[in-house]
């Protein structure tokens, strides 16, 4: 099994090695060409704006759409999330949303840098709670009946899927915990 890891900017590597730990290559995608070598993709936590432009400029966004709307499973997490919502409140006014999973995201919605924080949370089919690591995270404000809560903080969405995409508002590669990756790399095999 084949899975990339969106490495076009932001927090990559740890993602690329949780992939390792549980024994699947780990494509760092750049190009098209890295894109189309992967059967599922991981978009990492950064800056969604500068993200949501390279995607584009690299022409990943017009395939990836493609791909995922012919099943292919994506995990996005923070930023990753943001840029696969279907709309963003506080973005920059041409970031373009991918629209591949029916959720409404404002970006830094629990506030900035210094407002970071860690929850456990209980997420749908864990037996133990998650450590979530929450940086500059995206507050989900909307989710449409299409989509799954998988875990909340005072009743707003952090963790949700719609078919093969899930997304995190946290970042599960710094938990020290590799349920998530685990539970993305089961959806990636019955896909
Ligand atoms: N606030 C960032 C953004 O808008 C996301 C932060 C993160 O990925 N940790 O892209």
């Amino acid at each position: 099994m084949k899975v990339g890891v969106l490495a076009l900017q932001g927090a990559f590597k740890l993602h690329v090695q949780a992939l390792e730990r549980l024994g699947v290559e780990a494509i760092e995608v750049r190009s098209l060409e890295n894109f189309g070598a992967s059967e599922a993709l991981i978009i990492p936590g950064g800056e969604s704006t500068t993200m949501s432009f390279l995607l584009e400029s690299s022409g990943i966004f017009d395939s990836l759409q493609e791909r995922s709307n012919n099943g292919m499973p994506i995990l996005g997490t923070c930023a990753g999330m943001i840029l696969l919502s279907s709309k963003i409140t506080d973005g920059r006014n041409d970031q373009k949303p991918l629209n591949l999973i029916d959720i409404e995201v404002r970006r830094n919605g629990y506030g900035r840098q210094i407002d970071s924080f860690e929850s456990d949370l209980l997420i749908q089919g864990f037996n133990s709670s998650f450590r979530g690591v929450f940086i500059r995270a995206p507050l989900v404000e909307n989710v449409s009946e299409k989509v799954e809560v998988l875990a909340e903080i005072n009743g707003r969405p952090v963790m949700c899927r719609q078919d093969s995409t899930i997304v995190t508002s946290f970042h599960p590669e710094l938990a020290d915990d590799d349920r998530i990756h685990a539970e993305f790399l089961e959806l990636v095999s019955n896909s």
